[in-house]
């Protein structure tokens, strides 16, 4: 029998819930009791014990439960990052299973407090095509639910539980896919976990990374929230963008830098710009200075990517003393730049890379 994941309830916030638990008959405060359950990563409804006999069966009946699969399970070396290969398994019209990973940072310090982020995929391989990505290279098969992207959380914190490690602190939809090509379904999740019944991650701990779809954007921008927002911006010009990023023809640097601007003017929040440096193509000095030109005067961060190596796409990591000076030039020009701890290389650290592995027979 073909496997699925059934988490679709994962996916409903607290006041959907309710109205499915009015529509059976049951009060609608049963729908807060269902909430909690499902959130503290209860998928199995003989064990919610608050709800009767009849309630749990129907339940049972109507919205089947099934959690997603751990097929694979990576440690990096230094025991400081996991990857855990999700299957979500497949429905009668899809062909494949829809799998997709997740990546466990632990112990980050921040404020000498140590945190876990789990890195969060949005969508099952991703249509945008960029050259230096092991995601983009086998295109988008489809695009995540909202109670598939709350499952990914559930599991990594219940991984952590089981590991005695604590909480699932920060979120980072650095994964596989676009958000922003998914919104509503990215945005939908984001609620839920940001729930104080559920798990209650501080919007401040999330950060959403996009390539640049502008008008997605905006709408982030007007739902005025507390998510951080981190730009794949990778290139200090139209003409190397464009040919690294697709998304970068429909949308230029201009056009996306005055969607920035306009979500700085309504947030006040510093943006992220992340700049993988690939060995002779974006990593000069007078690509250093273009870029100090583009960000000087705008509230930016810039977060310089060792990039992780991808056979597939021929490109390859700059040297250490090439990163080093690309930053120093950008910190002399006023723009405040780290350069990204390497984590977890030894494991197809690079999102997209384990599961292209797997599904080669063995992905950024
Ligand atoms: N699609 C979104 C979020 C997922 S990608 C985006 O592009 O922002 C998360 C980050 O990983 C992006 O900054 C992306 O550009 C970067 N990335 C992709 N391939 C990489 C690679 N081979 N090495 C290092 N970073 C990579
Ligand atoms: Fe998609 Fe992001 Fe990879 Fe580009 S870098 S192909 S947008 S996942």
């Amino acid at each position: 029998m073909t496997f699925k994941a059934e988490i679709d309830l994962l996916g409903r916030n607290k006041t959907e819930l309710k109205s499915i638990c009015l529509a059976m008959g049951f009060q609608p405060f049963k729908g807060e009791i269902l909430f909690r359950w499902l959130q503290e990563g209860v998928l199995d409804y003989a064990s919610m014990t608050n709800l009767s006999r009849r309630e749990r069966e129907l339940l049972a009946e109507t919205y089947p439960l099934l959690a997603p699969r751990i097929i694979q399970e990576q440690q990096s070396a230094d025991g400081a990052t996991v990857k855990l290969l999700l299957d979500f398994g497949r429905s009668d019209k899809e062909k494949q299973p829809v799998m997709i990973e997740l990546v466990i940072m632990l112990y980050e310090r921040q404020n000498s407090r140590s945190r876990h982020t789990l890195c969060i995929s949005t969508q099952a391989g991703c249509a945008m095509g960029c050259a230096f990505c092991a995601t983009g290279l086998s295109g988008l098969s489809r695009n995540l639910s909202a109670g598939e992207i709350v499952a990914e959380v559930i599991m990594g914190q219940k991984w952590l539980h089981e590991h005695k490690l604590g909480d699932v602190t920060n979120l980072v939809f650095m994964g596989m896919g676009e958000p922003f090509a998914n919104y509503d379904a990215v945005m939908q999740s984001l609620a839920i976990l940001n729930d104080p019944a559920g798990l209650n991650i501080g919007q401040r701990r999330m950060t959403i990374s996009t390539c640049g779809l502008t008008d997605a954007i905006k709408c982030f921008a007007d739902a005025e929230t507390e998510i951080g927002l981190a730009i794949s911006l990778h290139a200090p010009n139209d003409a190397l963008r464009s040919q690294l990023m697709p998304v970068n023809r429909r949308y230029p640097i201009k056009e996306l830098l005055a969607a920035c601007d306009y979500y700085t003017s309504k947030t006040h929040r510093r943006i992220s710009y992340e700049y993988a440096l690939l060995k002779d193509v974006n990593d000069g000095r007078q690509q250093a200075e273009e870029l100090a030109q583009l960000l000087a005067h705008r509230l930016a961060h810039v977060n310089l990517i060792p990039v992780n190596f991808v056979s597939e796409t021929g490109f390859l990591p700059s040297p250490a003393e090439v990163i080093n000076e690309f930053a120093a030039i950008l910190n002399r020009r006023g723009v405040e730049t780290t350069v990204r701890e390497k984590r977890g290389t030894d494991i197809d650290g690079a999102c997209g890379q384990l599961r292209r592995h797997q599904s080669n027979g063995g992905g950024k």
